[in-house]
């Protein structure tokens, strides 16, 4: 549920439906000629009649997820060379969902990430219930997602830049913010101020997670407090926006970066365009949840391709923290 009172799912554009991997097995007839096993003696054998059932046959001979079809351009995609373009599509530059740590792996250089409270997890302190139990949410989502909540925290090296990083994963809950990502996100802020870290944090985010009710809400005012000191400290932060991005962390921490970037044609907004026409009873514009729109209407200051992310971090992390390297400790700057 949102802020607006709304389940998640109607609160989110129709639109974003495309964001989601659509993972297709190719079953054209023939099938892909390398794709296919050897041919073994008694298949080759004209004399041996084709068994009933053998296109059943044929179709188990290609592993399951290997194509994936762009929502887009509909171009059918081998998923390892989505998976090594950084899952942005080859034709159309379409961004499909990426997990955090692929992401973090993306960014950071090669072992010097060093998560946080890795094993912070959720307790069902309302006791939710209701076609499933919060618990058991939480535990169905542990083993679909890898993950033990929706957000990774830790201190990583991006260049010659020490900074402390969190990154949001779609996977666990749509992304929702409960009180182990505003703890976990609370905690990495404090301890990039102590140690003087730039603090970069990667959101993408249905909203606060229901099933903590008001621990959720909570989560706003004090990631925001965490970022209030960061900054008192004159150290830089840097908030991305990545499709969707909606809701109590849009409210939140995603929108009070020193430097608001996003991903090409993120969805990004408070609530549903549906909720906001149905309130202000006015037409809205056309695209207005875009990252596209939002740039040219001032929210965000800069588009950048998941594949210049990690170059452009470096440059305005050159730039932003240039007072420190001359000497000056960031409170004096
Ligand atoms: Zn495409």
């Amino acid at each position: 549920m949102n802020l607006a009172g709304q389940p998640r799912t109607s609160s989110l554009p129709l639109t974003m439906a495309t964001t989601f991997l659509s993972k297709k097995t190719v079953v054209t007839d023939p099938p892909e000629p390398a794709l296919n096993l050897p041919p073994t003696a008694h298949q080759t054998s004209f004399l041996k009649k084709p068994k009933l059932g053998s296109a059943k046959k044929r179709k188990r001979d290609i592993p399951e997820g290997l194509w994936i079809k762009c929502p887009k351009c509909e171009t059918m995609i081998f998923d390892k060379e989505l998976d090594e373009n950084l899952k942005v599509c080859l034709k159309c530059n379409h961004h499909f969902s990426i997990g955090a740590r692929e992401r973090i792996h993306s960014l950071v250089e090669t072992c010097t990430f060093e998560e946080m409270d890795a094993q912070m997890i959720s307790v069902d302190m309302l006791g939710f219930t209701g076609a499933a139990s919060y618990k058991d949410k939480l535990i169905a989502n542990w083993k679909k997602s890898n993950l033990k909540d929706a957000v990774i925290t830790g201190i990583g090296q991006i260049g010659t830049h020490r900074v402390g990083l969190g990154v949001m994963d779609f996977a666990f809950l749509g992304g929702s913010m409960g009180s182990v990502v505003g703890e976990k996100l609370s905690r990495l802020i404090e301890r990039s101020t102590e140690k003087n870290l730039p603090v970069i944090i990667i959101s993408t985010s249905g909203g606060a997670r229901m099933y903590e009710g008001m621990f959720s809400l909570m989560q706003m005012a004090k990631t925001c407090a965490a970022l209030a000191y960061h900054a008192k400290a004159k150290l830089p932060y840097i908030s991305i926006l990545t499709n969707p991005d909606y809701a109590g962390v849009m409210a939140s921490y995603a929108s009070v970066g020193d430097l608001i970037l996003a991903e090409p044609a993120a969805l990004i907004g408070f609530a549903g365009p549906r909720v906001i026409k149905d309130t202000t009873q006015a037409e809205l514009p056309p695209g207005f949840q875009t990252a596209e729109f939002l740039v040219d209407h001032g929210l965000i200051d800069a588009i950048v391709p998941r594949k210049e992310m990690k170059a452009r971090l470096i440059g305005y992390l050159d730039f932003l923290t240039v007072r420190q390297k001359n000497g000056k400790t960031p409170a004096a700057a």
